[in-house]
């Protein structure tokens, strides 16, 4: 089968014949029908996260954004069969340590990110395997455009819970949305979807269009102003309820803890670069005079998974709205080559593979 191989950090993925995987017990293979393309899989490519032991080692399959058909089962696999629909969140549980028999796969003792280690070769793939499978896939309604569904398993499950869960957000809070890739717009439609008032901020006035598309009432270009934060301040008369760092530099951390307001929450969503190193100063001192929370938010937990659907099925909620461009296997080293420059605006879906 076709596959995009990081071959060599920082060069072109690579696109040529791999064997088709076969399902251990535990595990079932998943024909890829598509796949986002994502900022984590820039980072990987980069060789970042050697900080935090997560290095991805050359030779991986990438991709980690996945929806697709079942299309073999290993034999202790109960709950699937061939032809079912599912959707992959790329924190693979292992389904026994504390945290996942409370449903929570994205707090795993032992979690393999799918596509970010060699022990789960990814999704720029024709197909890939899921261990344990029963626990990690996710069934999908039989109406559903693959595309759309791509992103539930990484970007837009990961800002859903950000701001549902972790952030607590109420209807008529004002949320700061920190940079504006996929994560960041899929926070954008949530928040407004639920009732709030997200505030969009980037650099690139593309991405603040996409994001008053999707329901920003007011955006900021970071380029075009002295202080962000103090944009905030003054458009939310004293602070933001919510704000979230969508893309995980010092800039836009620090940023979003300024915006915050008394007793806001930030949320930390992006993980940093190589600049960073995961080490970003902040003003502790503000913070605990204003009771201001900082909450870090990996994924979401499997157990969210019935809301995020029924919200879908109602049209509150409408992943398709964040996708950008559809591309074929063949495009995915250029496409992820292009996101350098951050220019890339909606989340790229790999459709053809
Ligand atoms: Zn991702
Ligand atoms: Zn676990």
């Amino acid at each position: 089968m076709r596959a995009a191989v990081l071959e060599e950090h920082g060069e072109p993925l690579a696109v040529k014949d791999v064997d088709y995987p076969e399902p251990t017990a535990d595990q079932v293979i998943v024909e890829t029908e598509a796949c986002g393309v994502c900022r984590s899989d820039w980072h990987a490519w980069q060789g970042d996260w050697s900080w935090i032991g997560a290095g991805v080692p050359e030779g991986q399959i990438l991709g980690h954004e996945p929806a697709g058909i079942v299309s073999a089962v290993g034999e202790d696999v109960e709950t699937l069969e061939e032809g079912d629909r599912v959707a992959v969140p790329f924190h693979l549980g292992d389904g026994t340590c504390t945290h996942c028999r409370e449903g929570r796969a994205n707090n795993c003792e032992t979690v393999i990110p799918l596509g970010l280690t060699e022990f789960a070769p990814g999704a720029f793939a024709e197909a890939f395997p899921v261990r344990e499978a029963d626990f990690n896939c996710v069934k999908l309604p039989d109406e559903v455009d693959f595309a759309e569904m791509a992103g539930l398993g990484c970007r837009f499950m990961t800002a859903y819970h950000a701001l549902a869960d972790r952030a607590d957000l109420r209807p008529g809070d004002w949320v700061a949305v920190h940079g504006c890739g996929g994560v960041g717009l899929s926070a954008i439609h949530i928040a407004q979807a639920l009732g709030a008032h997200p505030i969009a901020i980037d650099v690139l006035d593309s991405k603040l269009e996409r994001a008053e598309e999707l329901g920003a009432v007011e955006t900021i270009n970071g380029a075009d102003v002295d202080s962000t934060p103090q944009e905030v301040q003054a458009i939310t008369d004293g602070g933001a309820d919510v704000s979230i760092d969508a893309l995980g530099i010092a800039e836009t951390c620090q940023n979003s803890v300024n915006s915050l307001g008394t007793r806001g929450s930030h949320v930390q969503v992006g993980l940093t670069t190589g600049e960073e190193q995961g080490q970003i100063e902040l003003p502790v001192d503000v913070m605990t005079m204003q009771e201001i929370d900082f909450h870090g938010s990996f994924g979401m937990p499997l157990v969210r998974y019935e809301e995020l659907f029924n919200l879908i099925a109602q049209g509150t909620l409408e992943p398709g709205k964040i996708i950008g461009e559809t591309l074929s296997l063949e495009e995915a080293p250029e496409t992820l080559a292009s996101m350098d420059d951050y220019e890339t605006v909606g989340i790229p879906v790999i459709t053809e593979f």
